[in-house]
């Protein structure tokens, strides 16, 4: 598609999310952003109202993602705090992509469709299907694993798991 002055529209989308931390179904869905759309900004909700809710602050949170996309040289990832269609308009996005996992995010999904779509007409949500060896993957269920034990290691980037185990395993 090209711009009002002829040249090649540079398409960027936004994959907001906590990524409370980031897991390997997370991944597989930068991964299959960054081949669809010249640039993807991975978005990491701050919400001060949600301060102390998550495990890994905002600057950990967003290393991870960093150390986990390395090799995707059009990624990158910022915290935001405010409303996701006004963050993907500061950075240029027309799109904002999200994971379904089986059916349990598609109710959630369809009424934040809804809102978005009233605040930003001109944003398009996209849906990428989990992949199924993600789909009953959840950055809360990995927390609950490490905390017992459990193995996480082939769930999240190992450099997660580690810091997973370090603030988790009783
Ligand atoms: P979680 O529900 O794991 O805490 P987030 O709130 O960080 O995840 O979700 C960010 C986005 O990533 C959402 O669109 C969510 O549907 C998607 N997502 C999360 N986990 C997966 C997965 N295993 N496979 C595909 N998409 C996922």
């Amino acid at each position: 598609m090209s711009s009002p002055d002829g040249r090649p529209k540079t398409r960027i989308a936004v994959v907001p999310g906590s990524y409370d931390p980031i897991t390997n179904g997370h991944l597989d869905i930068i991964t299959r952003t960054a081949g669809l759309y010249d640039e993807v900004v991975v978005a990491v909700v701050n919400l001060p109202v949600r301060k102390g809710k998550t495990l890994f602050d905002a600057e950990e949170r967003l290393r991870f993602i960093e150390e986990a996309t390395g090799d995707l040289s059009n990624v990158r990832a910022e915290a935001f705090d405010i409303l996701v269609v006004d963050f993907a308009r500061r950075v240029g996005a027309s799109a904002i992509v999200k994971g379904l996992r089986a059916i349990s995010d598609f109710e959630y999904e369809f009424e934040m469709n809804q809102l978005n779509r009233r605040q930003a007409p001109d944003i398009e949500s996209v849906y990428l299907m989990a992949g199924p060896q993600y789909s009953f993957l959840r950055s809360s269920g990995v927390k609950e694993l490490a905390t017992f034990g459990g193995q996480i290691e082939d769930l999240v980037p190992a450099n997660v798991a580690q810091r997973l185990k370090e603030e988790l395993t009783r």
